[in-house]
């Protein structure tokens, strides 16, 4: 009589313990830079099809707040670790290290790989591959970084601008590698919202262009799902990293060498909303006092910069910051300007958006949008921040978050109440008929 109860114990020791009977949705991240809130305001929406069907399968917030400075890299690193930038330590697009006299400068540059920069926070891509989850990345900055001594299974490498083809082509690839078991989480970056918004300025025709090119490739995306058979075990999420503002450069530029000795200085990094300076030894309290009197932007000393902005005690933040008005630019002076063909020496191609400034203002807000059998439907969600992504993304690809900075209730709404990580499957009907069988003979 004691063999039954001993056996069924077993029986189901074995049965929920076993990692062949956990079943795990798979995800599809797409990080879409410089792509401000109100690109899909519910106006615009009306004519953006791919945008429109998602929003109808599920989650839309009104607008998420990214990280300070509202810049790239920061963000990206916001939203994989869930940590704000002076805790993950990725505090620019451009920083310096005056104990290796080493630069991370935005784009293609090897210093930029070295795991100096990286290695302050483990994002999401890099847990899941420590936990043996196949990760797949297309065109993410920093893919091929060896973060914390790992990589992910697939990188495929950020190159200068991928094409609306590129992307097209990468999302296609990730749904197949999602479909056949290859990979668990795909992620996609895509830049061209940001660059046509840097360029021409978030309200012109090439970043609508821009929109409606990409808003193709998400209708045929939540297409292929339905043909692939992925809709009931494939969550989506969509994110920016920041907004964009207009930018004037005939009239609103800040020169700094018209108000201090640039020789004052040891090393500037950046250039626009956020500069960062490192005075010549002695030259601190000068070129602080100077800076001071400058208007349309504030110089902060490193203990005075805004506890709200979460950057002060980051390890690469610089003796002083400055941080311009919206709308105002930062440069050594006008001749430096980035324009879009420095590289050939010219002095063409005007800049007419950028990003960086408060995170507070409304221009710098971002987009999350989610949809899966995780996500509950058209359903809008209130604002959350940057730092609230990597809760959701640990959640529904089911990984226990590190800790972080995300706030659980401002995202906790969006998903249905059924718990989605690491679920167990219910028995099927085979092992069910078994154990009745063993109950009742
Ligand atoms: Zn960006
Ligand atoms: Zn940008």
């Amino acid at each position: 009589m004691a063999t039954k109860p001993l056996a069924l114990f077993l029986f189901l020791a074995f049965y929920l313990g076993s990692p062949t009977m956990v079943h795990q949705k798979k995800l599809l991240v797409l990080l879409l830079d410089g792509f401000r809130h109100d690109y899909i305001s519910d106006e615009v929406l009306e004519s953006l099809h791919g945008f429109k069907e998602i929003v109808r399968q599920g989650v839309k917030v009104d607008y998420l707040t990214p990280d300070f400075p509202s810049l790239s890299y920061p963000n990206y690193y916001s939203l994989m670790t869930g940590r704000h930038c002076e805790v993950h330590q990725m505090i620019g697009n451009y920083m310096w290290d005056p104990k290796t006299n080493k630069s991370f400068d935005i784009g293609v540059n090897k210093d930029s790989l070295m795991p100096l920069w990286w290695n302050g926070s483990e994002p999401l891509w890099i847990t899941m591959t420590k936990a043996r989850r196949k990760v797949s990345m297309y065109y993410w900055p920093g893919c091929e970084v060896e973060i914390l001594g790992v990589r992910p299974s697939y990188c495929l490498e950020y190159k200068n601008v991928p094409t609306d083809t590129d992307f097209a082509n990468a999302v296609h690839d990730a749904i197949i590698s999602l479909k056949n078991g290859k990979t668990d989480m795909a992620a996609i970056y895509y830049e061209r919202i940001d660059v046509e918004g840097h360029h021409y300025g978030p309200s012109s025709n090439q970043t609508k262009n821009a929109l409606e090119a990409l808003d193709t490739v998400l209708l045929h995306m939540t297409m292929w799902i339905q043909e692939w058979g992925l809709d009931y075990e494939l969550n989506v999420i969509l994110f920016s990293d920041h907004g964009m503002t207009d930018i004037f450069w005939m009239d609103k530029v800040i020169e700094l060498k018209e108000h201090i000795n640039l020789t004052d200085l040891l090393q500037m990094k950046d250039q626009g909303p956020v500069v960062s300076l490192w005075p010549a030894p002695g030259k601190y309290s000068e070129v602080f006092n100077k800076l001071k009197l400058v208007e349309h932007m504030t110089v902060y000393e490193k203990e005075a910069i805004p506890s709200r902005f979460h950057y002060k005690n980051g390890k690469f933040v610089s003796p002083l910051t400055l941080v311009a008005d919206k709308g105002w630019f930062i440069t050594q002076e006008r001749e430096k300007l980035p324009f879009w063909m420095n590289r050939t020496g010219k002095r063409e191609g005007w800049q007419r958006g950028w990003h960086g400034y408060d995170n507070e203002l409304m221009d710098m807000r971002g987009i999350f949008l989610a949809y899966g059998p995780d996500f509950k439907s058209n359903f809008r969600a209130a604002p959350i921040r940057a730092v609230d992504v990597y809760n959701v993304l640990c959640k529904v690809a089911g990984i226990k978050p590190l800790p972080n900075n995300g706030s659980w209730s401002r995202v906790a709404c969006m998903l249905k109440s059924q718990p989605s990580v690491a679920h167990l499957v219910q028995p099927s009907s085979c092992a069910l008929a078994f154990l009745l069988l063993f109950l009742f003979v």
